[in-house]
């Protein structure tokens, strides 16, 4: 502890902390005119479905390019977006950009292409979450289920109540719910029976070792068999390699996202890489 280093410790200590609170204080003030400013976008990751060997979806991922910093992940300024609350204009934007690209695509492709979006846990004690989906959607004339939402088990047990109720208006009009991560939260299975949930999105920390260990490679097993009894389709990410892909075809699979495949890219790429797969 700090206290117990001593004076030079203490010292290091508190101008670590100053300057983390600094650079924290920084991100902060310029998250706040981000928007604004321009420098958000989102990024997209296909989906292939191992079927048909096709892409039906994609997922959207935001990026910040900061005018000094360069492009920072959204690992870094999720929380803080979060803590702030700037998740909520945030979450709005990357709503109302979703359905703008969807739409778009719509126009320019003759196949619907399906964008999937994350959704933070703040996000649902605002009140106004599904009210806003259902007006970009409307807005657009977009079919709902072209959109889906990628949620964790954390985010829904943050504000449990809100978010099941967002979530059943939400598919009672047809958008699609995605949980994120699984495996990694509560994962308590009375919640895939309660929650209004489409697909699983297994944790690539359960892929990464399906090739090799056996306990990942059973859990994986167990989770795509568990989907499908519960007529959820299944999708596995962070695929990165051959024998990973070779796994999850056997098994069941329905859909795979991983760098194997292809990396998030810039929504035109997104597009080209499209046209090309077909
Ligand atoms: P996530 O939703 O689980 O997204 C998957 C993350 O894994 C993405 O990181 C993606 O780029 C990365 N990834 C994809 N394939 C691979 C792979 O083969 N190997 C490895 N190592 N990584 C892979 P990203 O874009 O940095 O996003 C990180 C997290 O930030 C997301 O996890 C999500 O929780 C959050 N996030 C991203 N975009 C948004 C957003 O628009 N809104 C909200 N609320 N959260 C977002
Ligand atoms: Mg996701
Ligand atoms: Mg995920
Ligand atoms: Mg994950």
């Amino acid at each position: 502890r700090a206290k117990d280093l001593g004076r030079n410790g203490f010292q290091f200590y508190s101008a670590d902390m100053n300057n983390r609170m600094r650079e924290r204080l920084y991100l902060e003030q310029s998250l706040r005119n981000a928007i604004s400013r321009h420098e958000l976008s989102l990024w997209y990751q296909p989906k292939l479905d191992l079927s048909s060997n096709t892409i039906r979806s994609t997922e959207a991922l935001i990026r910040w390019h900061h005018p000094q910093l360069g492009v920072i992940s959204p690992a870094d300024f999720i929380p803080i977006a979060e803590d702030t609350g700037l998740i909520l204009p945030i979450g709005a934007w990357i709503i109302e950009d979703a359905t703008r690209q969807i739409s778009e695509w719509r126009d320019k492709e003759d196949q619907n292409i399906r964008v999937a979006i994350n959704i933070s846990a703040h996000q649902f004690g605002h009140q106004r979450l599904s009210e806003q989906i259902i007006q970009a959607l409307e807005s657009l004339q977009l079919p709902p289920r072209l959109l889906t939402l990628e949620v964790t088990e954390t985010a829904l047990m943050t504000h449990m109540e809100a978010a099941v109720r967002q979530l059943q208006a939400l598919r009672d009009i047809g958008v699609c719910v995605a949980l994120d991560d699984f495996g990694t939260g509560y994962s308590s299975l009375t919640y895939l029976k309660h929650f209004p949930i489409d697909v699983l999105k297994i944790d690539r920390s359960f892929v990464a070792d399906i090739a090799h260990d056996t306990e990942s490679g059973a859990i994986v097993r167990t989770i795509i068999t568990l989907a499908h009894s519960l007529n959820m389709t299944v999708v596995a990410e962070g695929v990165e390699t051959q024998a990973q892909l070779a796994f999850l075809k056997e098994n069941g699979c329905d859909e795979i996202q991983g760098y194997l495949f292809c990396k998030p890219l810039p929504a035109g790429d997104f597009l080209e890489f499209l046209r090309h797969h077909r």
